[in-house]
């Protein structure tokens, strides 16, 4: 396929792609939108432009909304054709490309156009599906001889999260304040984290909402997966270390959560599908499922100083997954627990086999012991004040590029 957008060939926002978010155009106007090459598409305005009047089940404009909730909950039935409508009015010779006064309306460079917060997001919940992360912080944490602990492969873990504090691309995360007991103290002080991390997650939103006591079927759960986003999940060690036991993740956690301002479909990665990990033990049989359920995303971490370069610190994939998205869901609600339009489902931190592949500074650096080297020559044990931390995935097969573009946060001295 090409378009008739100049450069839109081998970035993330290809022909291929049409992602969806919500922009803040010319700084004055609010609207859902697309993105394909360098160019932001005004769905709003391309909706009152009669390009959509024949799709069944768009009857109103959700399209001029402050969210994209109330698109993404008209489903799959409807949200598909769209996208396929906008990949059709994107190509070369479309009606659309000979259109020169809706073009002029509905299209802006990047630059022209502020990308906010996509989603209202009424539950959060943070998995650990990454066997090597969960193997790793078991080393960490606990005993280096058995640290995975015996339920890890019998079900995908788990904790709810905090969904007030997720914010989007670009938003400063001002580092944390908490309880901290070094190991020789006998008791806590309190004060600014010590050991801020970032976490190298996927995440995907719902679609719908159900009632309690239904459970979604590993079958079913693709249906209700509307698409993926990049998920930090920003922790401070200490703090968490410290309070994690017996309920497990609190205020070492919920202080904040960064995500990436567009949302790309589960249909445009399709063409990433590869086989899932061999399970062993064998699952119960409401976690078995059929067919490949990993994806292939290249993902990368780059940590910037104030002023400095960009250094590149680690290369994961979302294909080392242990436990993929049916399963997670399947397993939220095989007990009756309801799910909720716009609900965040994030994979845990994805940690690959290497050292170079690992999600998080406690995993590269070993909780601090073997510190990283910047370019700027500075060395990083966990996140400092004034870094700006970077992540960026994308899928590519042959000619085909589909990306997610990146997901870009500062933190700020602790007050
Ligand atoms: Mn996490």
């Amino acid at each position: 396929m090409k378009s008739f957008i100049d450069n839109a060939e081998n970035t993330d926002f290809s022909i291929y792609n049409i992602p969806f978010g919500v922009g803040v155009f010319n700084r004055e106007y609010i609207a859902c939108a697309t993105k394909i090459g360098n160019q932001v598409v005004d769905l709003a305005t391309l909706y009152d432009e009669g390009y959509f009047d024949d799709i069944e089940g768009l009857d109103d404009n959700v399209f001029e909304a402050y969210t994209l909730n109330a698109f993404i909950e008209l489903g799959k039935e409807v949200t598909q054709p769209v996208r396929i409508r906008l990949q059709e009015l994107f190509l070369e010779n479309s009606k659309l490309s000979k259109d020169e006064r809706t073009i002029e309306s509905c299209f802006y460079d990047e630059d022209k156009v502020q990308m906010i917060m996509p989603l209202h997001i009424p539950n959060y919940t943070d998995f650990y599906s990454s066997i090597e992360h969960a193997t790793n912080v078991g080393k960490l944490f606990r005993d280096p001889e058995n640290a995975l602990l015996p339920n890890w492969k019998h079900l995908p873990v788990g904790y709810h999260g905090r969904a007030s504090s997720i914010v989007v691309s670009g938003i400063e995360i001002q580092r944390p304040k908490g309880q901290i007991k070094p190991k020789d103290a006998d008791s806590p002080y309190f004060g600014p984290t010590q050991q801020l991390d970032f976490e190298l997650e996927m995440a995907f939103v719902v679609n719908r909402n159900t009632q309690m006591g239904y459970s979604i079927s590993t079958q079913e759960a693709e249906e209700c997966i509307f698409g993926m986003l990049i998920f930090n999940d920003w922790s401070a060690r200490d703090i968490q270390a410290w309070e994690y036991v017996p309920l497990g993740p609190f205020l070492g956690k919920n202080f904040g959560s960064s995500i990436s301002p567009w949302v790309v479909t589960l249909e445009a990665l399709e063409p990433f599908r590869v086989a899932s990990p061999q399970q062993d033990p064998e699952v119960l049989e409401y976690l078995k499922f059929e067919g490949n359920k990993n994806f292939d995303i290249e993902l990368e971490v780059g940590i910037r100083p104030e002023n400095g370069e960009e250094t590149i610190v680690t290369k994961s994939n979302f294909k080392h997954m242990y436990w993929n998205m049916a399963q997670q869901l399947a397993h939220h609600t095989v007990n009756g627990c309801n799910i909720e339009s716009g609900d965040l489902y994030a994979s845990g931190t994805i940690s690959g086999p290497e050292k170079g592949s690992y999600g998080s500074m406690l995993e590269l650096t070993w909780r601090g012991s073997e510190p990283i080297m910047l370019k700027d020559g500075t060395s990083r044990k966990f996140i400092e004040d004034m870094d700006t931390v970077t992540m960026r995935a994308f899928a590519r097969k042959g000619e085909i590029r589909v990306g997610f573009g990146e997901v870009s946060t500062k933190i700020i001295p602790a007050l």
